[in-house]
């Protein structure tokens, strides 16, 4: 794979070398697995809280986690069947083990009963559909899993004119939203347009790669034929990170999202095409997000595939359904080449995060040499699409320079990885960022801590003076008239 920086409007890289290797047949149905561990873990590192307990039956959509504090959604059973364990599990982007529930498939698909289609969204509110897309589970699936209904919620001082349909895959090699638009455009635009009805906005963009011309004739012929003047199609140029909602929000509309911002600053909402489907199915048929498009992919599986797969199915399942591993399999990934994370083993269940796997070998890794010193040659500060100065950013990074770092915008770091793949120095620019983003994090709540702890610490003797004080008066005026302090 070689790597060049954009050039033009766009900010990032070109891939070129970066071949699809999953096949171009509409996404099939995965077989559900004997067993079935749905993670609780939250991208966030906090977890749901079960629902169920073990040895409980749990019928397919049925509720088995939740979110107490809201900042998840509710998880539900992607399989009826019995909660054979609670355990703590490997999950896929953790560092720890988090809690899982594990359920004994039997086989028979039994929908919870509670599963309702809405007949008329048309005829619905906003806050009732808000409330059915919390309570069906549904998060963003381009990979961030942020809760969707918390993006369309209403926010009167920022109304929302536009909004986009981004089907810009996240990364080369992934197909999941290339699969979508071409086999489903038509579900992907009956969500888009609950969403419309919900934002209120007046168009819907659907965002699409130039190099997907299936894709794009599918959507076309989709919008024609819903006759709905508020949509339309965009083609986007294929470079990376165009799918990233503020580089496609600037390349759209040549709007900047303020840095600290979100899109709705700027009156847009971005919502990735697997969720306007998943929408959809919700609405129609009353189901919850209960599996994802997932593309299996690299020289280490026999047959590559887009897969539509139960949540909490095991990834060896996965591997097996596209033919097992070939003999040349060195790494396990999860995410794409450039974002992607290794796995330590094929035991780990998919999550709705989950919209990748790559199983690679020697061949689809790039070879990294050893870290030289910076020679300030400034490809990483052209091809960043935030616009930052990764090479200043990395000097901060490494002085531990928590000020410094905030001062050349560390948090508007989207972890790409564009810096990383220019730079001649071979200098480790992404993990260091990562390291450092995560690292202010908890320096900035311990300091938040530190402040309330003063804060409440200073009020707690304040309060023991006054209260002090007010006893001596009280003394003083109880004495007998006359006696006076010895
Ligand atoms: S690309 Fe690498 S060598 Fe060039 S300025 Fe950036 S960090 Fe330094
Ligand atoms: S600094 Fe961050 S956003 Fe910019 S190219 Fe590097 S990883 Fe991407």
């Amino acid at each position: 794979m070689e790597v060049t920086i954009a050039t033009g409007r766009q900010r990032g890289v070109r891939l070129i070398g970066a071949a699809q290797r999953s096949a171009a047949s509409a996404p099939s149905a995965a077989s559900a697995p004997p067993q079935l561990a749905l993670s609780l873990a939250l991208p966030d590192g906090s977890s749901l809280v079960p629902v169920v307990r073990i040895g409980e039956y749990v019928r397919l959509g049925q509720v088995v986690a939740w979110s107490p504090d809201c900042e998840g959604t509710p998880l539900h059973a992607s399989v009826s069947g019995q909660v054979s364990a609670i355990e703590l599990r490997d999950a896929i982007g953790m560092s720890a083990r988090m809690p899982a529930i594990v359920i004994d498939n039997d086989g028979r698909d039994e929908r919870d009963p509670g599963l309702i289609p809405v007949a008329d969204y048309t005829l619905r509110s906003a806050e009732e559909l808000l409330a059915r897309i919390e309570a069906g589970g549904i998060v963003g699936l381009g990979g961030a899993a942020f809760p969707t209904h918390l993006k369309l919620a209403p926010t009167p001082s920022t109304p929302v004119e536009t909004l986009v349909i981004n089907g810009v895959e996240c990364e080369p090699g992934i197909q999941c939203d290339d699969m979508l638009m071409r086999y489903r455009a038509e579900s992907m635009l009956f969500g888009a347009q609950v969403m419309l009805h919900i934002v209120g906005a007046g168009r819907c963009v659907i965002a699409i790669e130039a190099d997907k011309p299936e894709a794009i004739a599918a959507t076309r012929t989709a919008v024609k034929a819903a006759g709905d003047a508020r949509l339309s199609v965009a083609i986007v140029p294929t470079y990376y990170p165009a799918g990233g909602e503020r580089q496609l929000i600037e390349f759209l509309f040549g709007t900047q999202v303020p840095a600290g911002g979100l899109p709705r600053d700027v009156g847009v909402v971005c919502q990735n095409v697997g969720t306007a489907a998943a929408i959809a199915t919700l609405i129609r048929t009353g189901e919850p997000l209960v599996s994802r498009l997932v593309t299996v992919t690299g020289l280490g599986v026999a047959f590559p595939r887009t897969l539509e797969v139960r949540l909490g199915t095991p990834l060896s399942h996965l591997i097996e359904e596209c033919g097992g591993y070939t003999p040349d399999i060195t790494r396990l990934i999860a995410g794409g080449m450039m974002m992607g994370v290794a796995l330590p083993h094929d035991a780990l269940a998919v999550a709705k995060t989950t919209h990748c796997v790559i199983a690679a070998t020697a061949a689809d890794l790039v070879p990294r040499g050893p870290a030289m010193p910076c020679i300030r040659c400034g490809d990483c500060a052209e091809a960043c699409p935030s616009h930052l100065l990764p090479q200043e950013l990395y000097r901060h990074a490494v002085e531990e320079d928590d000020a410094g770092l905030a001062r050349f915008g560390i948090t508007d770091c989207i972890e790409c990885g564009c810096c990383d793949a220019v730079c001649p120095s071979q200098l480790p620019l992404v993990s260091v960022f990562g390291a450092a983003r995560r690292q202010l994090q908890v320096n900035t709540v311990t300091t938040e801590r530190r402040d309330l702890a003063r804060q409440r610490f200073n009020a707690h003797t304040q309060r023991l003076a006054v209260e002090q004080a007010e006893r001596q008066r009280r003394l003083k005026e109880r004495r007998p008239a006359g006696r006076k302090d010895e």
